[in-house]
């Protein structure tokens, strides 16, 4: 039976069973298999590669494995200096966007806080969230594996931390956004983009004495949900500090 030998490099070793994690895998495998099915069979999904070497050489996904080949997988952590480098996907073009899964709602909220676009329901089915991403060019954030290796999906991610804030303060790392942030100027709730309005233009909605303590108000353009700066506000704000820092 043919064998092919792995190496995965830093974070992508999350992904492997105990035994395997930071150690050679020798792989059997039968048939024709493309370097992409391989890796995923192993367990990591295709977003989280940059790079994949095979006995030297930069190579592409659907590169049919060879019988002996030596196979180094390496995550965006680190990419060696490798002549002729193979791109497994376009060069995320312009400023992140999202789209999360049901269960990462805080996050998307924080993400907006921050100017991203962001979407989020409770109610996306796998594939909906796969195809959007695609068609819209967003970067999918789940905790499923499984999302992660549907070939609809180009950019995306899976979230390693599961405290809200510590969530935050990862993606912010791995996707460079502290320099891009546009702080509260999406809406949390959702995603619509929010405008200054004069105090007199809401007065009659909101809650009972809050208009005589601020001056300045937004209000957001897609659902109408007025902003302030609160309370609420100041802990976002500390929040928000937290992370960039
Ligand atoms: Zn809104």
């Amino acid at each position: 039976m043919p064998t092919a030998h792995f190496r995965f490099h830093d974070t992508l070793n999350f992904f492997l069973p105990r035994a395997s994690k930071d150690r050679l895998i020798n792989h059997d495998y039968e048939g024709r298999v493309s370097v992409k099915d391989m890796i995923e069979s192993l367990g990591v999904p295709h977003t989280e590669i940059e790079m994949i070497v095979i006995n030297g050489r930069s190579v592409d996904f659907n590169t049919i494995v060879q019988h002996g080949a030596s196979i180094n997988v390496y995550s965006t952590l680190f990419v060696p200096q490798i002549p002729n480098p193979e791109p497994l996907r376009p060069p995320y073009p312009g400023r992140p966007k999202f789209i999360l899964d049901q269960h990462l709602g805080r996050l998307a909220a924080y993400l907006r806080m921050m100017g991203f676009d962001t979407l989020y329901r409770n109610d996306y089915h796998d594939e909906e969230l796969a195809q959007v991403s695609h068609d819209e060019t967003r970067i999918l954030l789940t905790r499923d594996i499984g999302l992660l290796k549907r070939s609809a999906v180009i950019y995306g991610y899976f979230v390693r931390e599961t405290n809200r804030r510590k969530q935050l303060a990862e993606i912010t790392v791995r996707y460079s956004l502290k320099d891009q942030v546009i702080p509260f100027s999406r809406c949390m709730k959702c995603n619509g983009l929010v405008e200054d309005v004069p105090r007199e233009s809401i007065e009659d909605q909101l809650p009972e004495g809050t208009a005589r303590y601020y001056d300045t108000f937004h209000r957001c353009t897609s659902c109408g949900q007025i902003y302030w700066k609160g309370a609420h506000h100041q802990r976002m704000q500390a929040l928000l500090k937290e992370v960039l820092e």
